[in-house]
């Protein structure tokens, strides 16, 4: 069987020019949106438009800071996204917990839980910093450099044991015998790093490091 790639050449241009965002703003990043999609800096003149629904939308953009409530409702979209589909991650909130990287209820690290083609630096980025990720983002996929659904396919069980390391994956994920079996198995090995664990708040923290991204 061939493996899988990211469609380039005139296929990657057609794709790149045509890119429908999924209207799902998370954390402050969102309040660059506006100026970003109105006459400032119009971003439809790259053929990006915003989308209502994850089912006709291929470009996720993650805007900020991430509860693991949020997280849930952000698998779920990204999982209802057809393929080829991109991730673009908002400012350090996404990269690494930014101001809330002590928080317990925000994630720290987005592309542990779904794969992340570009991130922006900063806190918060302006709009011409989302421009200058559109167009890498465009240029990279007419070059085939972004698959991050193909790892997200390939990888699934990492991705899958590490959301399930944070929040009840069962309700949420499209495929529902993998997400329970997962959620067996992670719920297992709790029982037993919670008999090993003296600091609780130390264990809180071990648990929610993964193990390193898939190659
Ligand atoms: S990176 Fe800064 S602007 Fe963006 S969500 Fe975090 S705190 Fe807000």
């Amino acid at each position: 069987m061939t493996k899988e790639k990211a469609p380039k050449g005139i296929k990657g241009w057609a794709q790149g020019r045509s890119l429908w965002m999924l209207h799902f703003c998370t954390g402050c990043g969102a309040i660059e949106m506006p100026p970003t999609m109105t006459s400032r800096y119009d971003m439809e003149r790259f053929g990006i438009t915003p989308m209502a629904t994850p089912r006709q939308a291929d470009l996720l953009l993650i805007t900020g800071y991430l509860t693991v409530k949020t997280l849930k409702r952000v698998v779920r979209s990204y999982e209802q996204m057809p393929d080829p589909k991109y991730v673009i991650g908002f400012g350090s909130c996404t990269v690494n917990g930014g101001m809330y990287w002590d928080s317990y209820n925000t994630i720290k690290r987005l592309d542990l839980y779904i794969p992340v083609d570009l991130y922006i630096a900063g806190c918060m980025p302006r709009p011409e910093a989302i421009i200058d990720s559109f167009t890498e983002l465009i240029k990279g996929i007419k070059e085939g450099r972004f698959d991050g659904w193909i790892r997200y396919r390939e990888n699934i069980e990492f991705y899958k044991r590490n959301q399930a390391m944070v929040m009840d994956i069962r309700k949420w994920s499209l495929d529902t015998e993998l997400a329970e079996r997962i959620w067996n198995e992670v719920q297992e090995e709790r029982k037993k790093r919670f008999e090993r664990a003296t600091v609780p708040h130390v264990y809180e923290l071990a648990e929610r490091i993964p193990e390193g991204l898939p190659k």
